[in-house]
């Protein structure tokens, strides 16, 4: 059964769409590399980087009851939600809060917003958790910060969390322009699946894309998973 209820995090936002920043991905090596420490999460920042996406809106990645809302005097803002299937969705790093313990969420809901951390010093983004069923470590548990070893710290978030990005997709979580308008209706300012675009992005596009009249360049360009399919992109008038 598709779950019709799953949205990414990090989507009807001012900006373009957001994206995993480079090296902050689930169990990254260039993460482990530059900061000895094993990442159990994927770090959302909008595309057009660093504090650009401070203040978004950070959005339930699932319904679910919030199971825990708190501060953090380094990470800041922390809401999880436990799901019907009892993972639970952890949301770090956030502004503001919008949520409070144990109320009943759906998909796509607002939970907070994007922030630096509490101490200010982090470029804003999302950091985004997915914890396995029966797990009940708490909110602001950092993997690395007992486990030096990093073989050892790796089998544990594997033992105790679920890969974000593949669980988000297993859920068919909505990140498709014509996906959330069906659910959702406008505003439609998103991400594409696996295309990096720069500018108003307003139409899928493998039906041809369409940008914001403004937008003075549009690179289309691979990222890491897929080939990117040939596209035109149409002239547009400026007005
Ligand atoms: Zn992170």
């Amino acid at each position: 059964m598709t779950n019709t209820s799953a949205f990414w995090p990090t989507l009807d936002t001012p900006t373009t769409r957001y994206t995993v920043q480079p090296g902050c991905g689930f169990l990254d090596a260039a993460y482990y590399a530059a900061r000895h420490a094993v990442h159990p999460a994927i770090d959302l920042n909008a595309v057009t980087g660093s504090d650009t996406d401070l203040g978004d809106p950070v959005e339930a990645a699932d319904s679910g009851r919030v199971v825990a809302v708190m501060w953090d005097s380094y990470i800041g803002g922390i809401v999880e939600i436990r799901h019907e299937d009892g993972s639970t969705s952890g949301y770090w790093h956030l502004r503001d809060i919008h949520v409070k313990l144990g109320e009943e969420v759906k998909g796509g809901d607002l939970v907070g917003q994007i922030g630096k951390g509490a101490k200010l010093d982090m470029a804003a983004h999302l950091h985004f958790y997915v914890k396995k069923a029966g797990v009940n470590l708490p909110a602001n548990y950092w993997p690395s910060t007992h486990l030096k070893n990093r073989t050892a710290c790796e089998a544990f978030v594997r033992e105790n969390y679920h890969h974000p990005e593949e669980w988000l997709k297993a859920r068919g979580a909505k990140r498709r322009i014509e996906d959330l308008q069906a659910v959702r209706g406008s505003p439609i300012r998103v991400l594409i699946n696996d295309l990096e675009i720069t500018g108003q992005l307003v139409q899928r596009p493998d039906s041809g894309v369409t940008v914001d009249a403004r937008t003075e360049t549009v690179r289309v360009y691979v990222n890491s998973r897929e080939p990117v399919p040939s596209i035109s992109i149409p002239a547009l008038p400026l007005n």
